[in-house]
């Protein structure tokens, strides 16, 4: 069975990782996001890619929750006692990865084959794609101002309410090598439980994607990052009750109108299942705490009929 995922970072990456450890690994194509990518101190991150690659080659830390595994802090330190730029947690083994990305982007390859190069380095069979080679890059209106995500999500901790987002670059971007392709062969498309506004919206916004999921032959069910009505982590609860009015299933189905047949939801949001129209409730435990409840997890959502 072929799977296409739509992905955040770190919560995505949670259940990609459930995919890979229940389906042949080549048979998943994670689509990431890249609406939170910046460039800071020179070198190009791209947060929720790695966030993949790392859960993928088990080199995540899991009590940190982001980055690598025993993981230093030495060039940062520098960084900072050298009255640099140190906002951005940039740990030394992270670094090493950003560097080989960023000379490769400098010398003309797309982030597609410099993310798949990563990838093959690190022994990973799964697929691994950015939405699009272009620069797409999330902002977000608060009443505080309009700030670009990592500003707002790192700088300034997530603590400004959203009004409104925006992708830069979006109307222009196409969707990477091997996007389109991914989704016309999956015999089922899903979105990993990540943030819909920032993580799972910035891939949307490439046209040819959302276009590509309107006009879907197989089914598309997404899990909701959402249990009993509050994130695991982050700022995802707090988003939807301002923008969508509520954290409800149909308020994270509605962030999917058109585009998805069924949504898992944690049975501790069991009983609020009004509102969903036509989308399918898949009612199970979704909290990843461990490799069975990830199986678990991805077993209720691979489990709709097309
Ligand atoms: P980010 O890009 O690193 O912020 O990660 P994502 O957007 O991919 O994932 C963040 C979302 O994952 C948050 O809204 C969390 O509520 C959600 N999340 C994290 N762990 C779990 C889990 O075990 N179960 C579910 N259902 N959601 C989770
Ligand atoms: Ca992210």
């Amino acid at each position: 069975m072929k799977v296409a995922v739509l992905s955040g970072g770190v919560g995505g990456a949670r259940f990609v990782r459930g995919l890979v450890e229940l389906l042949p690994p080549a048979d998943v194509t994670v689509i990431g996001n890249v609406g939170d990518d910046v460039e800071v101190l020179g070198v190009h991150v791209s947060p929720d890619l790695d966030s993949i690659l790392y859960a993928l080659a088990g080199l995540n830390d899991e009590e940190r929750g982001w980055g690598r595994a025993d993981e230093t802090w030495n060039a940062l330190d520098t960084v900072s006692g050298l009255g640099g730029e140190s906002w951005f947690r940039l740990g030394d083994r992270d670094l090493g990865l950003h560097l080989v990305r960023t000379q490769a982007l400098q010398a003309g390859v797309p982030l597609s084959a410099v993310t798949r190069r990563l990838a093959q380095s690190l022994g990973l069979e799964t697929t691994l794609v950015p939405a699009t080679d272009d620069t797409l890059r999330t902002w977000l209106d608060t009443p505080a101002g309009t700030f670009p995500f990592q500003e707002w999500f790192v700088a300034r901790g997530h603590r400004d309410e959203v009004d409104r987002l925006r992708f830069e670059g979006a109307e222009d971007a196409t969707a990477a090598p091997g996007v389109l392709d991914a989704l016309a062969v999956a015999d089922v498309i899903l979105i990993a439980p990540s943030n819909p506004y920032v993580s799972v919206w910035p891939i949307l916004a490439v046209a040819a994607i959302r276009g590509a999921l309107a006009q879907r032959a197989v089914p598309c069910v997404a899990v909701s990052p959402l249990i009993g009505g509050r994130a695991v982590k982050g700022p995802a609860d707090r988003m939807l009750a301002r923008m969508a009015g509520g954290t409800s299933p149909a308020h994270v189905t509605d962030c999917y109108k058109g585009l998805i047949d069924a949504i898992v939801v944690d049975e501790a949001d069991g009983d609020e299942l009004d509102g969903l129209g036509d989308v399918r409730p898949i009612v199970t435990r979704t909290l990843m705490s461990d490799e069975d409840a990830r199986r678990r997890l991805v077993e209720a959502a691979l489990a709709v009929p097309a």
